[in-house]
């Protein structure tokens, strides 16, 4: 992998793609920080080194051009609070202004570019976009794994004006190193455990994982779909009937190959989607009509913790149940303290993001877990086997 730590920076002006999509609130202040503290270990390397900088990222979803409350203006001052220091800010990211700016930089600078999204042709990885960006520095860095499964202007287009040099910053290399513990060479048995409420969201990442893991652990809403595809009743639980099939072949290629997918046996369930409902606890194939599955049950605990106390890797992506109602929140709490405990016991756990990063939090596990994902649909793509532009822009030369 390249990374950073290769280089010396010493007179180089450095791009860096970061991630500093952070929210606001009505007031334009920063309400969680972490996508940008999270970048400061590859910026003071860079500075440190004696190279300056220039950043780029984007902000929100800005439509139709420039809109104040998109504007990284908004994050300056925290910025420059955080690395001690002025920043420079360039309020158009390729206009002469910019341009100017760049040309005076000098070691330990840094300069922010304004929302690279306020021209359309960032996303539509414009290529003369790209250069004009390319022009103002003499090194590319990218650091923004979030944005790494899209072939943007700045993510992935840019890296071709940098032949050798170009690299990933820390938080990309952190990522990619975990996720390949995952999918490269893991510690065996390797257990998958895939929830969330809808089988379309993870059906591929379900198949490609039919390749590399050992135990596949499918709770959730989606696991409803599973059960009714083997001919069980699943009253009011979700089901997307569209993917019967799909569900009926996933089970078969995994008998074919020696994957074991664990559904959960029993589940409690209610008789309204409510944290008031009346709830008891049932098999999954039995549910009566009226009520429906919000959560993984007693007995499918037991079994899922059994797996994973038995795993040596794990990837977790996607709620047991319903997390955020208390009365349906005991499988993902258990799955989370079984995560937890086998990681103190070796096993090497990474947390994909989103809701499965949510309840670990929730749960005060996320110092327990071996890594959380910052990553989001970068990481899911990663684990359906696709290449990520951002990561092969670098990779391949
Ligand atoms: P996803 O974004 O697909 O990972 O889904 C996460 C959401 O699925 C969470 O908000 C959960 O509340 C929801 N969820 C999990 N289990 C169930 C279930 N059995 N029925 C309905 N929703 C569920």
């Amino acid at each position: 992998m390249i990374t950073i730590d290769q280089f010396n920076f010493k007179g180089e002006k450095v791009l860096i793609r970061v991630d500093f999509n952070v929210p606001l609130d009505v007031d334009f202040n920063i309400t969680d920080d972490s996508r940008i503290t999270a970048t400061l270990p590859t910026l003071n390397k860079i500075l440190g080194d004696g190279g300056s900088v220039i950043l780029m990222s984007h902000l929100g979803r800005p439509k139709t051009g420039p809109e104040d409350k998109y504007s990284l203006r908004h994050i300056l001052s925290h910025l420059s609070e955080l690395l001690g220091k002025n920043i420079k800010f360039a309020t158009d990211c390729i206009g002469a202004d910019a341009v100017e700016l760049a040309a005076g930089l000098v070691g330990g600078d840094v300069l922010l570019l304004e929302n690279l999204r306020f021209y359309k042709e960032e996303e539509k990885g414009d290529r003369d976009f790209a250069q004009k960006l390319a022009s103002m520095g003499t090194f590319y860095v990218n650091d923004a794994f979030g944005t790494a499964h899209r072939a943007h202007a700045s993510t992935a287009i840019i890296a071709d004006f940098f032949p050798g040099k170009k690299a990933f910053g820390y938080v990309m290399a952190r990522e990619v190193e975990n996720a390949n513990k995952v999918m490269k060479a893991p510690q065996r048995p390797l257990t998958a455990i895939v929830g969330g409420a809808k089988v379309s969201d993870k059906i591929l990442i379900v198949e490609n994982l039919l390749e590399v893991a050992d135990h596949i652990i499918i709770g959730g809403g989606m696991a409803y779909t599973f059960f009714k595809a083997q001919g069980g009743e699943i009253g009011n639980s979700l089901c997307e009937d569209e993917r019967l099939q799909t569900c009926r072949e996933i089970l078969e290629k995994a008998k074919a190959k020696g994957v074991a997918i664990h559904l959960p046996s029993d589940s409690v369930i209610a008789d309204k989607f409510a944290a008031d409902a009346n709830t008891q606890n049932c098999n999954s194939n039995a549910i009566p009509s009226g009520w429906m599955g919000l959560d993984v049950g007693v007995s499918a605990c037991d079994d899922f913790k059994n797996v994973l106390l038995n795993s040596k890797t794990i990837l977790w992506n996607g709620p047991m149940g319903v997390f955020e109602m208390d009365a349906f929140s005991k499988g993902t709490k258990t799955v989370a303290e079984a995560v937890a405990e086998s990681t103190q016991n070796g096993a090497f756990s990474l947390i994909g993001g989103g809701d499965s990063a949510a309840a670990v939090h929730k749960f005060g596990f996320d110092d327990k877990v071996s890594y959380v994902s910052t990553g989001g649909g970068a990481l899911l793509e990663y684990f359906e086997g696709k290449t990520l532009p951002g990561i092969a822009a670098i990779v391949e030369g």
